[in-house]
């Protein structure tokens, strides 16, 4: 299936933890793999503490530092702007991609989880599906839903994932344009033409360029005419990368 993707948002202290605890029980026990993507605001966060291998790793020049334990294991990025390598790696893994806390990607459908009163005007979009508080009564509020019913209608209503390049081959000025007009029918999910292409991949800057079906066959095919030419043993080749610099 398509990986899909659901939001949960609300300021600190409001329940999301618990809440996507639950979502990830409800998913998981339905046989779905799930990953939940959580935004740092705090600067300078970071797993690879300083003084540690990982962090010497890295301030030494290192792009990717990846450390394996027995029981869990992690790839750290020292680089900017690798949301969408993230989401392309989770989509291989996983059915849903819970996000919490990502503010930019407020077309997202999404549940607000409600502290005080004026948390609604400042939480509720367009994409808000529902709201709950375990500290304020909002049972008359329109988009109230029960505690219970949040992880079925998240398995209900996340939506698959669109790449966030901001192409605008689609015709609208973003993907959350877009995103908005396919939420309300107008637009079908195919028309996003960076959705298909999943194995070439094209980044100027460090910029993930979106290709069409076309220029990514093509870009392929090129290269791998260009690299049979080598001769290199057969079946040996997984994955090409290619560097230019200017
Ligand atoms: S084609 Fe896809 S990636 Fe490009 S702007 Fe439209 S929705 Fe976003």
């Amino acid at each position: 299936m398509d990986t899909k993707y659901f939001s949960i948002v609300g300021y600190s202290g409001s329940g999301k933890t618990y809440l996507i605890k639950n979502i990830i029980k409800y998913l998981t026990k339905k046989g779905y793999k799930v990953c939940v993507i959580k935004s740092m605001h705090h600067p300078g966060f970071g797993i690879d503490i300083k003084g540690k291998d990982t962090a010497i790793y890295g301030e030494a020049g290192a792009t990717l530092i990846s450390y394996i334990a027995p029981e869990s294991s992690g790839i750290i990025y020292r680089a900017e702007n690798v949301r969408s390598k993230i989401f392309k790696i989770v989509e291989k893994e996983v059915d849903f991609v819970i996000l919490e806390g990502i503010k930019d990607m407020n077309f997202i459908p999404q549940i607000a989880l409600i502290n005080e009163i004026d948390d609604l005007d400042i939480f509720i979009n367009n994409n808000t599906v529902g709201v709950y508080s375990h500290k304020i009564d909002l049972k008359d509020h329109e988009l109230y839903i029960e505690f219970e019913k949040i992880p079925g209608i998240v398995e209900k209503l996340a939506y698959p994932h669109i790449p966030l390049l901001n192409c605008q081959k689609c015709g609208y000025k973003s993907c959350a344009e877009f995103y908005n007009h396919f939420l309300k029918g107008d637009v079908k999910l195919e028309k996003c033409v960076a959705r298909d292409v999943d194995d070439v991949f094209l980044y100027v800057n460090e910029k993930n360029i979106a290709l069409n079906r076309f220029a990514a066959n093509l870009l392929k095919n090129i290269l791998v005419g260009c690299i049979e030419t080598l001769k290199l043993p057969a079946k040996s080749i997984s994955d090409i990368q290619l560097e230019i610099k200017f």
